[in-house]
């Protein structure tokens, strides 16, 4: 039985966050609420008018919340720091595992090429295959948070859903690892108004991508690579899966298409894959 390693990272929490801070488009929206209010007990007749504001309002965050790369809901990490591009670094971060066929796979590519990527793990798929997530780690790669179960209605929990989805995931994934995850992914990148506190109160980054190969769906590696390879620039954070990979016609997960090419890019343009942990420090410091 394979020991199980110290919580050296997990023991220790993040920084004490300081008062969450309310992302401009919510303070906004709170500010609009009052004046819709006020507009109704001082003016009864314009309600029509204070109702439609109220209810454009509400898609404008809906909006805002089904736009993966945005950051009108509160911070989200698209690129890397500037320090971190300066130095050449590019984060591959791969999702939705781990997955006892591609996930090996994928390790045995990192190390041949001397890369190190982020993996975006899924809590209870995790639980399922704790020796791989020890493996990853192992090997000098990140594991973070893609939460618990991966829910398709993850975009409307509310505070206790995404306070269980996450903060289980947290718990679940340092107690295999030691590491305590300092970076989280909302499943497809949804989210809500409700997101940052929970990430704020748990010291995690939101992150997204810079660039991504729609590996889920496109079975044609050649068009994955071309969409993460082309610009590829110092910074930039890319997005791949191990676990939910499409298949190539010949039945092969496109990730292990795509990685050899993608590395060897880098390779050509003086560029260093590396972990979130290395490259962007805690959200509270
Ligand atoms: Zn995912």
């Amino acid at each position: 039985m394979t020991a199980k390693p110290s919580p050296i990272t997990a023991a220790r929490p993040p920084a004490t966050p300081t008062r969450w801070p309310l992302p401009p488009m919510v303070s906004a929206s709170l500010g609009l609420h009052v004046v819709a209010g006020s507009a109704l007990v001082l003016v009864p007749g314009a309600w029509p008018w204070s109702a439609a504001a109220v209810v454009a309002n509400h898609l404008a965050l809906t909006a805002a919340g089904l736009w993966p790369r945005a950051a009108l809901l509160g911070p989200n990490v698209r690129r890397l720091p500037d320090a971190a591009a300066a130095r050449g670094e590019v984060a591959i971060t791969i999702d939705d595992g781990p997955d006892p066929e591609v996930t090996p796979a994928t390790l045995d590519l990192l190390a041949a090429n001397g890369a190190h990527a982020t993996f975006f793990c899924i809590a209870e798929r995790a639980r399922a295959h704790p020796a791989l997530l020890r493996r990853i780690v192992a090997a000098g790669h990140d594991v973070q948070n893609h939460s618990l179960r991966h829910r398709h209605n993850f975009s409307v929990l509310g505070p206790k859903g995404f306070a269980q989805e996450i903060g289980d995931a947290q718990t679940v994934l340092a107690d295999i690892t030691g590491v305590l995850p300092h970076c989280f992914r909302a499943p497809a990148g949804l989210r809500n108004p409700l997101l940052d506190p929970v990430l704020h109160r748990l010291g995690l980054h939101l992150v997204s991508w810079t660039r991504r190969g729609f590996d889920t769906r496109r079975a044609n590696p050649a068009k994955v690579l071309h969409s993460l390879a082309d610009g590829l620039a110092g910074g930039d954070i890319l997005l791949l899966h191990d676990g939910n990979a499409r298949r190539t016609d010949f039945g092969t997960p496109v990730l292990l298409h795509v990685l050899p090419p993608l590395l060897q890019h880098c390779r050509q343009l003086g560029l260093r894959p590396t972990t979130l942990a290395r490259s962007l420090p805690p959200r509270y410091t």
